[in-house]
């Protein structure tokens, strides 16, 4: 930090923020206070904390900032789903999407300014990684999300996916960060169980995160439980082969006992075959765990194609022939580009 830059408040902790009232010769409680204000309330301002003093305002406005993002373009689907672009403290952008069914409000949020891994299907791959999102900046896509279900549906946010843009176990002690103070009471106060991280699935994390015995849900983009076929699609596979991640499931379900959900779409000609078919049912018996099929969401005139009616029939078929639950996802916000695979920024190109 340059001299005489603020620092953004929220980068302390509350211990941190303790020490710093101790040593302004004020009470450990105002830390409390203002913690409070900060997290749990969300404001924006320190002029807003009415219960601080006028003094104790100007002594934090003249040290802190609060860099919360701003909601900089709000695009609503016909089907109900809403996709946020945040602006960040620098100008960069994410997107995060509301998706709201009979029986819940979903936040999907994202993880990373583009994303380093190269899966040949997703929009946001094409982007390039720019930077890590902050534990902040993630918590206020929720908190968004979360006003926004308030606002237009007088409903509750009940659950939050990381599946936006970006891969959470390359940033995961932030994301490990953010998820600590949506679940704190003094923070969101959601429960763990209703939340899921959504990975392509790098073996060394996914031991790190059994060993840190995480209570929130994991999802894997499997999407091929062949070799060849997965490295075709993603990049990343090269680097852990299907077997590896296998291995790392094992010992997630043996720390945690927890299924996990593998993500699959099914593209013509690619793996739209009874032997891709077989290999997932295979791949599905490591551990106790359920497949959601999920539509593909084109991102240009490309490669891919969603398979047919039939071949997903035929992948049902197979799975639940023996015994695992797999069902079939419709797509939502297509219209937007806020579906799964689509969040690229393209407003933000369109202008440049
Ligand atoms: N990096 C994480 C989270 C972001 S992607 C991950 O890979 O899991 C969220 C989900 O959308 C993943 O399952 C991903 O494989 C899927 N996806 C990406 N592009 C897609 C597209 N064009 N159509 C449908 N799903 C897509």
């Amino acid at each position: 930090m340059k001299m005489g830059e603020k620092k953004d408040i929220r980068k302390l902790s509350l211990e941190e923020l303790q020490e710093f009232f101790l040593a302004e010769g004020d009470k450990k409680f105002r830390a409390n206070q203002v913690y409070d204000w900060l997290w749990n309330k969300s404001l924006k301002n320190f002029d807003d904390m009415t219960n601080i003093s006028l003094s104790t305002r100007e002594m934090l406005k003249a040290n802190f900032t609060i860099n919360h993002l701003k909601v900089d373009l709000m695009q609503h689907s016909s089907d109900g789903t809403i996709k946020n672009a945040v602006k960040l403290y620098d100008d960069k952008i994410v997107e995060s999407v509301l998706i709201p069914t009979s029986k819940r409000i979903t936040a999907c949020v994202s993880s990373q300014v583009g994303c380093s891994l190269d899966c040949n299907f997703c929009a946001t791959a094409r982007l390039k990684r720019m930077r890590n999102l902050n534990p902040d900046e993630i918590y206020d896509q929720v908190v968004a999300i979360k006003d926004e279900a308030e606002k237009y549906f007088q409903r509750p946010l009940t659950n939050i996916v990381f599946m936006g843009m970006g891969e959470p176990l390359l940033n995961y002690a932030n994301v490990i960060s953010a998820i600590d103070k949506i679940t704190a009471p003094e923070g969101l106060g959601m429960a763990a169980r209703r939340i899921t991280l959504s990975t392509v699935g790098i073996p060394k994390m996914i031991k790190k995160m059994a060993d840190d015995e995480v209570k929130f849900n994991l999802a894997i983009s499997l999407h091929s439980a062949i070799n060849s076929t997965r490295s075709r699609l993603m990049p990343i596979n090269d680097k852990s082969p299907v077997e590896e991640l296998a291995d790392s499931l094992k010992y997630w379900y043996h720390k945690t006992q927890r299924k996990v959900t593998y993500e699959y779409v099914i593209w013509d000609g690619i793996n739209d075959d009874e032997e891709h078919a077989l290999a997932l049912a295979k791949f599905c018996k490591h551990i106790p765990s359920k497949v959601n099929i999920i539509q593909y969401n084109p991102i240009d005139e490309g490669e891919f194609r969603q398979a047919s009616q039939e071949a997903v029939d035929m992948y049902v078929r197979i799975l639940e022939g023996r015994g695992i639950v797999a069902k079939v996802r419709k797509s939502r916000g297509q219209d937007i580009d806020a579906a799964c695979g689509q969040l690229a920024n393209k407003n933000e190109v369109a202008e440049i």
